[in-house]
């Protein structure tokens, strides 16, 4: 069974006001889930409009990310009020622990993206982490959100840097499906692969100019928003799991289990873990391209302030045994990497990092 797209989408500068009707027929008793100060006042606009609807109607935020601590919390609070929907109003974390809740007490969810950082508001998905950040593992959920409500007023409002973050982590579509589903004989996943290609020279074309525009009117801004929040995650729904993510989700999974003071955005961590997979593929698999797409995702990275070294997320990784730490992550039993038509040993990751951030100091 494959749930490909939530069953409505709305989309649109007023999407919010549209899907208005179809929610309240839906619930009577939804629970608000945020997370973040910065986003308060949309959360509280929601809150007032569906009040004002009749629904009888509770926030809750997260404290942490999306992990088991806010997850047991979170459920308490649904079934100890009797709510009868989940309205995820966020970024990632708080779509994935919206959808995965929703999924455990079997009720719907309604995601409410508040940025285009991450596709999370569509797919039947979700990452769950330690109350720290550090990845634990995905969890695939039997449905994609129930409705899906993109309202590009909402995207506005976010800092430019989760577009960026949400532009790197739609990048790394292609360049991880691509190398992984490539020999996979089935017209869909094949399909899916293209649609991911379409959407790289979407971003590369767009990407640029979407993040430093003004909005309004702006075609690129739209494009680039709805291909991050969107169609990264209907390619996700048609290619299902063997559309798979490869080597630069592994080494951001790997990452994250260094914990640093500052937080890093999902995306901002799979584009350094995209360059170095580019790197394995040139190391390993000899691929000539690898090097090229580099120069042309470093070009894009830098115009969009994002991170391209491990260093630039705030870890040495010549210290404190972080290179060891960050190799063993990658390369474990369960990781994406061997997903990778080669094969990846520990000490691969180790030398490819190694170069790449010492080439990186001197440059
Ligand atoms: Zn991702």
């Amino acid at each position: 069974m494959q749930s490909i797209s939530p069953e409505t989408i709305y989309r649109g500068n007023s999407a919010w006001e549209k899907s208005l009707p179809q929610i309240t027929k839906l619930t009577k008793s939804p629970i608000i889930l945020g997370r973040g100060i910065h986003t308060n006042n949309l959360r509280n606009k929601i809150f007032i409009d569906l009040k004002n609807h009749n629904l009888r109607v509770k926030s809750a935020n997260l404290q942490f990310d999306c992990c088991y601590e806010d997850i047991s919390r979170v459920k308490e609070i649904i079934s100890k009020n009797n709510h009868d929907s989940i309205i995820a109003a966020g970024g990632g974390k708080v779509l994935d622990s919206g959808k995965y809740i929703a999924e455990c007490l079997n009720i719907p969810c309604v995601s409410v993206p508040l940025s285009a950082s991450t596709c999370a508001g569509w797919t039947a998905l979700s990452n769950i982490y330690t109350k720290d950040g550090q990845f634990i593992k995905d969890v695939s959920l039997k449905s994609c959100p129930k409705i899906l409500v993109y309202d590009h007023k909402f995207i506005q409002t976010a800092p430019s840097r989760t577009l960026a973050s949400g532009i790197a982590d739609a990048l790394a579509k292609w360049y991880e499906s691509s190398i992984t589903s490539s020999t996979i004989d089935d017209g869909l996943v094949q399909q899916a692969i293209q649609i991911s290609r379409v959407l790289r020279d979407q971003l590369l074309i767009d990407g640029e100019k979407a993040f430093k525009s003004e909005f309004e009117n702006n075609s690129s801004w739209r494009n680039t928003i709805e291909a991050c929040g969107l169609t990264a995650g209907l390619i996700g729904g048609i290619g299902g799991e063997k559309c798979r993510t490869a080597a630069a989700h592994a080494i951001h999974n790997a990452i994250t289990q260094i914990i640093t003071p500052n937080k890093f955005l999902h995306g901002e961590i799979v584009g350094v873990g995209l360059l170095l997979q580019l790197r394995l593929e040139e190391m390993k698999n000899n691929n000539k391209l690898a090097d090229q797409s580099i120069k042309q995702l470093l070009v894009l990275m830098k115009e969009l302030n994002l991170p391209t070294t491990i260093r630039q997320l705030g870890i040495n990784v010549f210290e404190n045994n972080n290179l060891e730490k960050i190799a063993d992550f990658t390369c474990r039993e369960k990781s994406e990497i061997h997903f990778l038509p080669f094969e990846i040993h520990k000490q691969d990751i180790v030398e490819v990092i190694a170069n790449f951030e010492k080439q990186k100091i001197k440059t």
